[in-house]
């Protein structure tokens, strides 16, 4: 469905409803699921800290005029870009001579995720992972990944690497693009998600060396 609304294949009136009933369903079926709830929020690229957010003080994030619905096509901003020490651009950490993990920042379930993405592709997300986290009644994206390393349906513990931070995306991919993560939280209301802007929640996470 996620893929629908991203290339606008769906109409809005009924993917709302199929989100509705989606999240439902999430939510009743991981309430028998053993995910352990955690503790705090873990920073979401290992080896970094909230001074690599982008904008002064999360200036960065920009939910105006943002509506989930609509896909891939929209201005807005509602995601904080964290970005990495990657002068030559070939995602890889100019300092430790890694990939670097992206990790999830609470615990929850895979419930989207592609793992490949081509240069002449439109799509802004590339290789992105969603998160659904039933401790928030939250997702949580992780957006112009390298690599992913889980599966749709997949549990995940907070702290758990999801793939490496990347270059793709349409605007990710284009050299005037330092190597960042998009990082976005929409809370769920009404079984519809709700952009939240998790700037504070970053600044008080723990951070993994
Ligand atoms: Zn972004």
């Amino acid at each position: 469905m996620y893929t629908q609304i991203r290339d606008l294949n769906i109409d809005t009136v009924l993917a709302k409803k199929q989100f509705q009933s989606i999240i439902q369903n999430l939510k009743s079926e991981s309430s028998h699921i053993q995910v352990q709830k955690a503790k705090e929020w873990i920073f979401p690229i290992q080896g970094y800290t909230p001074k690599y957010i982008g904008g002064k003080n999360g200036e960065g994030y920009i939910p105006q005029g943002y509506d989930f619905f609509t896909g891939n096509n929209h201005k807005a901003h509602p995601a904080h870009d964290i970005f990495i020490y990657d002068f030559n651009q070939d995602c890889i950490d100019d300092k430790t001579k890694k990939y670097v993990n992206v990790l999830s920042v609470t615990e929850g379930i895979v419930v989207a995720c592609t793992k490949t993405w081509d240069t002449t592709s439109t799509l802004r997300g590339g290789i992105y992972v969603w998160v659904y986290c039933p401790s928030e009644e939250a997702l949580f994206y992780y957006a112009h990944l390298n690599s992913v390393f889980v599966d749709i349906g997949g549990i995940v513990q907070a702290g758990e690497s999801l793939g490496t931070v990347g270059r793709t995306g349409l605007n990710a991919y284009k050299k005037r693009s330092p190597t960042h993560l998009h990082f976005s939280m929409f809370s769920v209301k009404n079984n519809l998600p709700v952009p939240q802007n998790p700037y504070q929640k970053l600044c008080s996470a723990k951070c993994i060396p």
